[in-house]
């Protein structure tokens, strides 16, 4: 049985994910001058689903697992954001990235409110049987609040296009029809949209070409360390490699890989989806590729380089090692992960932040677009999708920059300043229902 839970108040603390987002909200507010209410409003998750899940191991024992999924708002428009399968995932944590999603889509002008989901498990240690078991149990947990008009989840960290599948196939059952517009990062065949894959990596690398256009004595042919090297660090470390860049030093779960005079980006992605295709017990990382190592892994985002990336978890960059980053820009892949107290350090270095919410909205753009694609059953060539993920976050980032030269900002202050706005004028005009 599922039920809903109040919001508890968020906790005071440099490494909640919640109060990240809280903080940078309340600047912003305190910006617009908005009113206590209408920060109420915008800063109250709408519906927040704690659900059991028990499942069958394959060793026969019954275990339950526990999933969450949170509604930020949907005054734009039906919540969008992923589901994520780690050991860590918490409610605090849920509740920041579902807000970030609704920032996220007002900032890039799709139609959309802001959600996420999360269960805890680690999707290394289960089978593929186990992972479909609990992926389909938590859909029919949380099936009364999803739906193409309502709640339209996509992959995050630990979950893929086959968990997308399977959520799309349960909820399709439950409603005696196929509907392939509830979940987007879908495979190709289900009515996934070409380009999605690499679209996070993509938006990424076209923030990080406007923000060089904006920054003086930057280097054509940047040197780029990127933390994380999956979906959004791999594929985003590929692709700006491609454009000219070096990628001087890559890190995984386990591992840092360093070049200063650039790695062999393709030759190292090319391995690590050799190892993603292995059986988890064979599966290689980066503290396996051969070359020199960093160590720990975390001295990656201290090394000596022009762009920093953090693509991989939260609370990265902070007040233990803020003092001591090189870069000159950072384009944050991940979400969240510098805490409020780092911005504050990096800012006063003049150190450029391009911000999660726009940085990464390249995933959620073309989710959109893939959502679009399935409602009307008809589908875009790659080279449309790409053209026009490049149109939204051209525009998107002229925007937030030129917000934050006309405020005096830093280019977080001035995306959380647009979001809110946006929300705020929504909220605004359709009034409250009562
Ligand atoms: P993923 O699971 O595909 O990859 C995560 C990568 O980070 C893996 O290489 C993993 O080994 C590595 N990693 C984990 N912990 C690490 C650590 N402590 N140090 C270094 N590397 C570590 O996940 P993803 O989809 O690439 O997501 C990464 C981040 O980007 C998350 O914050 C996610 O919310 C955010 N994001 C993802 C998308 C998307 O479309 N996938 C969109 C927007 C934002």
């Amino acid at each position: 049985m599922s039920h809903a839970v109040a919001a508890a108040p968020p906790v005071k603390d440099e490494f909640s994910p919640f109060q990240a987002m809280a903080d940078r909200f309340e600047a912003a507010a305190d910006y617009l001058k908005l009113d206590k209410g209408v920060r109420d409003v915008l800063r109250t998750p709408d519906r927040e689903l704690t659900v059991a899940i028990p499942i069958h191991m394959d060793s026969g024992e019954l275990r339950v697992f526990t999933g969450y999924r949170v509604q930020h708002n949907f005054l734009r428009g039906p919540c969008k954001g992923g589901i994520r399968f780690a050991p860590d995932v918490n409610l605090d944590e849920v509740r920041a990235l579902a807000a970030w999603m609704t920032w996220k889509c007002s900032i890039v002008g799709i139609p959309f409110g802001g959600g996420k989901g999360g269960v805890i498990c680690d999707p290394k240690l289960l089978s593929q049987g186990e992972l479909e078991r609990i992926t389909r149990r938590y859909t029919a947990s949380i099936m009364d609040i999803l739906g193409p008009d309502r709640d339209v989840p996509a992959p995050d960290v630990g979950t893929n296009e086959q968990t997308m599948a399977w959520i799309m196939d349960t909820y399709s059952m439950h409603v005696r029809r196929t509907s392939t517009a509830v979940v987007t990062g879908k495979p190709l065949n289900l009515g996934g949209s070409k380009g999605r894959r690499e679209a996070t990596g993509r938006g990424l690398m076209f923030a990080m070409r406007e923000a060089l256009k904006t920054m003086k004595d930057m280097p054509a042919q940047a040197r780029i360390a990127v933390q994380g090297a999956g979906n959004v660090g791999g594929i985003g470390a590929l692709l700006l490699h491609r454009e000219g860049h070096k990628i001087v030093a890559l890190s995984d779960e386990r591992g840092a890989i360093h070049a200063p005079t650039g790695l062999d980006t393709p030759a190292v992605i090319a391995w690590l989806d050799e190892q993603a295709r292995q059986p988890k017990e064979k599966r290689k990382f980066l503290d396996s590729y051969p070359g020199e190592h960093l160590t720990p892994k975390e001295k990656l985002l201290e090394i000596e380089c022009d762009v920093l990336v953090p693509a991989a978890v939260e609370n990265q960059i902070t007040s233990r090692n803020v003092d001591r980053i090189k870069a000159r820009l950072i384009v944050e892949g991940a979400n969240g992960p510098t805490t409020a107290v780092a911005d504050e350090v990096l800012d006063r270095r003049g150190i450029v932040v391009v911000p999660d919410i726009l940085a990464n909205a390249g995933g959620v753009t073309v989710s959109y677009f893939e959502w679009v694609q399935d409602r009307m059953g008809y589908f875009w060539t790659e080279e449309v999708v790409n053209a026009r993920l490049e149109q939204t976050m051209v525009s998107s980032f002229a925007e937030v920059h030129s917000t934050a030269k006309k405020c005096g900002v830093s280019l977080r202050k001035a995306a959380y300043i647009l979001a809110l706005d946006r929300v705020a004028t929504v909220y605004r005009q359709r009034g409250i229902f009562a």
